[in-house]
């Protein structure tokens, strides 16, 4: 005779079936298949691309939030130690995940992306390297390099991508500078909020007058000399606009602005994608919507 399940557990079991439904996407993905987590949200999209459709990257911090200053969740510590691949931009750009990566699991391997990419002389302890397309290339050969190593069955395809991939930046990387060209010399000053578009600046003929921040990190809050040395600098360099990241806070740009008339342009893409509708849905995008940006407030 058959048997019948007792109707609590028969509903405990639809109740599961629905939790593991919903919570699909949001918090720790259903599939079984290979678990590859990219830090940032613009790194699993440059990843996504050499991965096609082979595997799946998830992002760990959402997009809008500010990687310098992350905070992990319980959820996302669950996420990293469930993970076989973990792709940081390293550089000490993590710095709030390092405490984390000697609790990992043997299991997970951590893929320092921006492995090989020399810090600039000018610029030491800046981890900003992927604002510069031509440095994306090594980000692209090591990812590839990654995935050969895990799933070496697919190899002859992560080439093909990574290979397709560094076409795609070399064109962004002739599209920006033919961009730029429409700006005058003297006009390519760039003021940010933190120290973040050094390598884009050094790629193409920007300079680079002053930061908001005084850092490369978004944490500290500047001092009032500071502000002032700044309002001097403005004046002096007749700079034309002050750039910020999406969700730095506009306050000191705006005091700065008061004092000199500067125009404040609030919403570069710099440090994470935004949703698929939003104005830089990919990182290639990220790049074109700032240069867009910058030489709108930058061209007479
Ligand atoms: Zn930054």
């Amino acid at each position: 005779m058959r048997r019948t399940l007792p109707l609590t557990l028969i509903l405990s079991l639809l109740l599961a079936g629905l939790l593991s439904a919903c919570s699909t996407g949001s918090v720790i993905p259903a599939h079984s298949g290979p678990r590859i987590v990219a830090a940032e949200s613009f790194l699993a999209d440059i990843a996504q691309n050499i991965a096609g459709d082979h595997l799946q990257i998830d992002t760990l911090i959402p997009v809008g939030s500010d990687p310098h200053a992350y905070e992990l969740t319980p959820r996302d510590a669950a996420k990293l130690a469930d993970a076989d691949l973990l792709l940081i931009n390293g550089a000490g750009f993590e710095s709030w995940l390092i405490p984390s990566l000697d609790t990992l699991p043997g299991t997970v391997t951590v893929v320092e992306v921006s492995h090989g990419v020399p810090f600039s002389a000018s610029r030491p302890g800046d981890p900003h390297f992927w604002l510069d397309p031509i440095s994306v290339i090594q980000y692209a050969n090591n990812i590839r390099d990654a995935f050969i190593a895990f799933d070496p069955q697919n190899a002859a395809d992560y080439e093909e991508n990574a290979r397709r991939y560094t076409l795609s930046l070399q064109d962004l990387d002739t599209w920006v500078h033919q961009q730029v060209e429409s700006i005058p010399v003297q006009d390519r000053l760039l003021l940010t909020n933190h120290e973040s578009l050094g390598y884009y600046a050094d790629r193409y003929g920007f300079t680079v007058i002053g930061t908001i921040l005084e850092s490369q990190s978004t944490g500290s809050a500047p001092s009032a000399e500071h502000l002032v040395q700044l309002v001097e600098l403005i004046r002096s360099s007749h700079a034309r606009a002050i750039f910020l990241e999406t969700g730095a806070n506009p306050n000191l740009a705006q005091t700065l602005s008061d004092e000199t008339g500067i125009r404040v342009i609030t919403d570069l893409q710099t440090h994470s994608v935004t949703p698929a509708d939003g104005v830089a849905p990919t990182y290639l995008k990220m790049i074109e919507w700032n240069t867009l940006m910058i030489v709108k407030a930058l061209k007479k």
